[in-house]
């Protein structure tokens, strides 16, 4: 380090300070349900119409008067045949309807009976001998019972999975206003950075090695909702830097960046990013990730931050690079889709392992859920070691100072909070 070490800043007022500064991104898309995996609501979803919207049969069976059948050796008539799809008429005293998965109640009605709970004979088609009695309202789904009139059944905000999918079809919404996708522009610094493909692994010189950031960061991106441009290497130089950061800061919502953020780094991002906008560096006391930059560019040097583009730089280290992605990048870009901050980020489990000599700072350790409901260590947990994100399924959260022993509870946070 070239100058002194300025004091490191908790993570959480890191995080705070960011998104105090977030602006929900403007601009709504109109999507088919059909290709909306993974948008972000601009509305509440309501329910014009209940689901299911009558009374209908879980089973195969035949739909009877309860009152007809309080004891096992009833017979019944068949009267009605009811596939999904149709309706029947009003049931009649001693009669049953034969009746199928989905199909609606008739009037009358107020029971089925599984089709494997009835004596039929050939002889007598039109009869059924009930084998038990029948109690009111067994298998019978209701109507409304999933989704009432009126309902909101998905709110503004939420990241929108499969399911959700299908619970607005099922409510008949073919379209749905989403959040605009934001605009990130990607780069990487460093010169010992090499695509892969274009130096061939036994050819690579001392020094040299593959860009890993950038595969991963554009991943992450693309799973956090975002059109991504890739920028790929910048030149290290501070004209071109700054000509590449101008240009995408017209036409992005934030520009990611990965290496060169260290103190003391001979870098042109940093006097790049300051020369357009204004740039924060800060040392946050998290390990990995401790040097983060967060700020915003304009060009034309518009003074308003809301009217800007913003830039997140990242540490160059890829595990640190993974990390503060998930702490700080993710919650960010999900609050600038307007998504509600999540309640709980972290389940409690158990570790099985020791962790002797805590860290000074707050340590987010690469770990596995294992078969016996606790939590594998993976055994390096160096910050270039990008094995130990791959191996683990995520991260617990391990306080400055705090020792561990098998069996002691912690913070574990999935990957896949981050990621959805
Ligand atoms: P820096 O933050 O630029 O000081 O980089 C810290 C470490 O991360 C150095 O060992 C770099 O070589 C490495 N690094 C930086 N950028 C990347 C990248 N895109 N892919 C893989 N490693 C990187
Ligand atoms: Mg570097």
């Amino acid at each position: 380090m070239t100058k002194a070490a300025q004091p490191l800043m908790p993570l959480d007022v890191a995080i705070a300070t960011i998104l105090a500064q977030v602006k929900i991104l403007e601009g709504v898309d109109t999507v088919d349900t059909w290709d909306a995996d993974g948008r972000v609501l601009a509305e509440d979803v309501v329910s014009e119409i209940a689901v299911p919207a009558m009374d209908n049969t879980s089973m195969d069976g035949y739909a009877v008067r309860s009152v007809d059948a309080t004891h096992s050796g009833a017979r019944l008539r068949v009267t009605q045949r009811i596939p999904a799809g149709s309706h029947g008429t009003l049931l009649q005293a001693g009669e049953a309807a034969r009746i199928f998965t989905g199909a609606p109640i008739p009037p009358g009605a107020d029971a089925v009976v599984m089709q494997e709970h009835v004596q039929t004979d050939v002889q007598l088609p039109d009869q059924v001998v009930l084998h038990q009695s029948v109690a009111s309202g067994q298998w019978i789904r209701r109507a409304g019972e999933d989704v009432a009139k009126g309902a909101v059944v998905l709110s503004k905000g939420t990241r929108l999975q499969p399911a959700s999918l299908g619970l607005a079809a099922s409510i008949g919404k073919h379209r749905l206003k989403v959040m605009r996708k934001p605009r990130v522009a990607l780069l990487s610094t460093g010169n010992e950075l090499v695509m892969p493909g274009a130096v061939a692994p036994a050819d690579m010189k001392p020094g040299a090695i593959y860009n890993s950031n950038r595969f991963f960061l554009r991943a992450l991106l693309l799973r956090s909702g975002c059109d991504v441009s890739d920028l790929g290497i910048v030149a290290d130089q501070k004209q071109a830097t700054m000509a590449t950061l101008a240009m995408a800061s017209q036409t992005h919502d934030l520009i990611v960046s990965s290496g060169g953020v260290s103190v003391g780094e001979e870098d042109h991002v940093k006097p790049a990013v300051e020369a357009l906008g204004v740039l924060n560096v800060w040392q946050i006391a998290m390990k990995p990730g401790k040097p983060l930059a967060f700020g915003w560019l304009n060009a034309a040097g518009e003074p308003d931050p809301h009217k800007t583009c913003y830039f997140m730089g990242l540490p160059g280290n890829p595990v640190s690079s993974f990390v503060t992605y998930l702490c700080v990048v993710w919650p960010f870009l999900s609050a600038l889709q307007g998504m509600a901050p999540s309640a709980s980020p972290a389940y409690v489990l158990p570790v099985h392992f020791d962790w002797p000599r805590p860290d000074k700072r707050r340590e987010f350790l690469r770990v596995r859920r294992n078969s016996h409901g606790g939590l594998d260590l993976f055994p390096n947990q160096s910050s270039g070691v990008l094995t130990s994100v791959v191996w683990g399924d995520g991260l617990i959260d391990v306080a400055p100072g705090q020792v561990l022993r098998h069996g002691d509870m912690v913070a574990y946070w999935p990957f896949s909070h981050g990621l959805s």
